[in-house]
């Protein structure tokens, strides 16, 4: 396993803007993340309702990004994607698009084609007035390229190679979250690598095969450790035990856990009991604001010098919980 040290990543990590679910109660935006490389935001991985005002938080510039990766369509992964395509345009993005990677739809659900047309559609789009707009005011051409990934579950998934450009890979695989198509995805640069699980009912081997050797493996939600097995929920979601076994069978360096509902890390005693029965790693309950990186090191996103930011801001919102490795 590639194991790398905050200091010679060549500036590979991870800015979390949103670790929370849908409630909005426990200080914590909805999904959302920036992936830095070289030290540049490079690639988001999902945009829920506050993950861009977090983005001005943590004052990172999307104008030259180079892709948006949606694991799915749901709000409190999605709701942001407006207004950070509206800030990355008037921020002077020109006339350079900002690729999008989503899941492709089914009969029930729109695939993220539909879904970005029909919020931006010059016709018929709910902002359909943001082509013109950005023209006219932003000297620059909205373009939102889509490319779509199957992303229904089989048994016997392959991991697809979805992106590759300038030492960067990003591979997809379907997550099962009910019947919603969802997607996790590994991203790569030279031997590092973060797994986002997306919202994954562990009822495949998916993510521990996407995962297998990744330095950090950011997983979605857990459900309640005594969740009665028949609740429609475990199908949408993991349990604790099942995190901690992905994080085993991936062999993943650190287990990252988001896109908490709890209000307080305290709740989470008893669920990382039962992670620690399963996997022996680093783990982290993280927060939003904290950058990540592929050795397990968190920083303040406010505070890290790497990025040149300095005593800027932090310390407000839920503590972060980390508990070493046993071996460690
Ligand atoms: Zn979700």
């Amino acid at each position: 396993m590639s194991r790398n040290h905050a200091g010679d990543t060549n500036g590979f990590y991870v800015t979390a803007l949103g670790t929370g679910a849908s409630t909005l109660s426990n200080e914590r935006a909805s999904a959302g993340y920036v992936v830095h490389v070289d030290g540049d935001p490079t690639l988001v991985v999902d945009a829920g309702g506050g993950a861009a005002g977090r983005l001005s938080d943590a004052r990172i510039d999307l104008t030259t990004v180079d892709g948006v990766f949606l694991g799915h369509l749901h709000i409190d992964h999605t709701a942001d994607f407006p207004a950070i395509v509206k800030a990355a345009y008037q921020q002077g993005r020109g006339d350079r698009p900002l690729p999008v990677y989503g899941p492709a739809g089914t009969p029930e659900y729109p695939g993220t084609e539909m879904w970005v047309s029909r919020l931006f559609d010059e016709e018929t789009g709910a902002y359909g007035y943001l082509s013109e707009f950005v023209e006219r005011y932003a000297d620059g051409d909205l373009a939102l390229p889509v490319t779509e990934v199957d992303a229904i579950a089989g048994q016997d998934d392959d991991v697809a190679r979805i992106y590759e450009r300038d030492r960067i890979t990003v591979d997809a695989i379907p997550a099962v979250h009910g019947q919603i198509p969802s997607l996790a995805y590994r991203i790569s640069h030279e031997g590092a690598s973060f797994t986002f699980t997306g919202d994954y009912a562990s009822k495949t081997e998916n993510v521990p095969r996407i995962a297998h050797g990744t330095d950090i493996l950011i997983h979605n939600r857990l459900l309640a450790n005594d969740v009665d097995p028949n609740d429609p929920k475990t199908n949408l979601h993991s349990t604790a035990r099942s995190c901690g076994r992905n994080a085993r069978e991936a062999r993943a360096g650190t287990l990252v856990l988001s896109h908490v509902s709890r209000g307080d890390p305290a709740d989470f005693e008893t669920a990382l009991e039962t992670i620690r029965d399963e996997y022996d790693g680093r783990v982290i309950v993280l927060r939003d604001l904290i950058d990540i990186y592929p050795d397990g090191t968190v920083v303040d996103a406010r505070e890290n010098p790497q990025t040149g930011r300095t005593g800027s801001g932090g310390g407000d919102g839920p503590d972060i919980v980390v508990i070493d490795d046993r071996s460690g």
